[in-house]
């Protein structure tokens, strides 16, 4: 039996309840055994004002996941220090000792049209499939319109050989990976957004979970930028 596993990473600055839910819908949705959330050390396209210590946001990370036997976490990035490559992460996982084990990565579509920018974007279109989650505040609200701006995207940015198979609303390629655009439930939570209420001192609740709540007021992290 193959074990299939996703990838997400982020900044997590803190991790939120839009990350939790997408994820769910993932893991139903692709039928994974499991998805590892990956905090980065050091983000390379974000602006690190208010990026709080990798131990914080582990932390957070650990205990909103808690409750959820099919997420885990990977400190791989942390422990590599300095910027976080999604290459390095990839290959990682893939050259490590599980076997049998399809990987995926999951992204955001923001994300994803900023990945021409990443290290190594060429070979990780090589590497592994990609699952590509809907955000509310991308410019195009229709499903078969934001599947055609993807297709366009990756022909003009990365390949002019990707076809599009739009009952899967996957695109493929002969020799690259497939990239899936998924539909997740629009919950336009951010990051950054809980990091502007906790910094004006409004309520993050409901928001994160009770816990990362808790955690973020005990040890006073978005009150200040640093
Ligand atoms: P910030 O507001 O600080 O930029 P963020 O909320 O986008 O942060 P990240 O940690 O950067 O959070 O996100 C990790 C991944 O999760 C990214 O691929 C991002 O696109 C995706 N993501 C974050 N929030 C959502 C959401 N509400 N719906 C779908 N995808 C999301």
């Amino acid at each position: 039996m193959v074990k299939r596993v996703g990838l997400f990473g982020g900044t997590f600055n803190p991790i939120h309840v839009g990350h939790l839910r997408v994820a769910e819908e993932v893991k139903n949705g692709f039928d994974l055994d499991c998805i590892y959330f990956i905090p980065a050390a050091l983000p390379p396209h974000k602006d690190t004002t208010g990026l709080v210590d990798a131990q914080d946001r582990k932390e957070m990370i650990d205990l909103a996941i808690a409750s959820n036997p099919g997420f885990e976490i990977s400190d791989v990035e942390i422990r590599r220090q300095g910027r976080s490559y999604t290459i390095d992460t990839v290959t990682a996982f893939q050259g490590g000792k599980q076997e049998n084990t399809a990987y995926y990565l999951i992204i955001g579509m923001d994300q994803f049209f900023e990945i021409v920018t990443w290290k190594a974007y060429e070979a990780l279109f090589e590497a592994i499939p990609l699952i590509v989650m809907t955000r509310p505040q991308e410019p195009e609200s229709d499903p078969s319109k934001r599947f055609d701006t993807m297709l366009e995207h990756a022909r003009l940015h990365v390949d002019k050989g990707y076809q599009a198979r739009p009952d899967e609303m996957c695109l493929v390629h002969d020799t690259k990976q497939p990239i899936y655009m998924f539909e997740v439930t629009p919950l336009a939570i951010s990051s950054s957004k809980i990091r502007a209420l906790a910094r004006q001192q409004n309520s993050i609740k409901y928001l994160v979970t009770d816990t990362v709540e808790a955690y973020i007021l005990s040890k006073d992290l978005y009150s200040h930028d640093t």
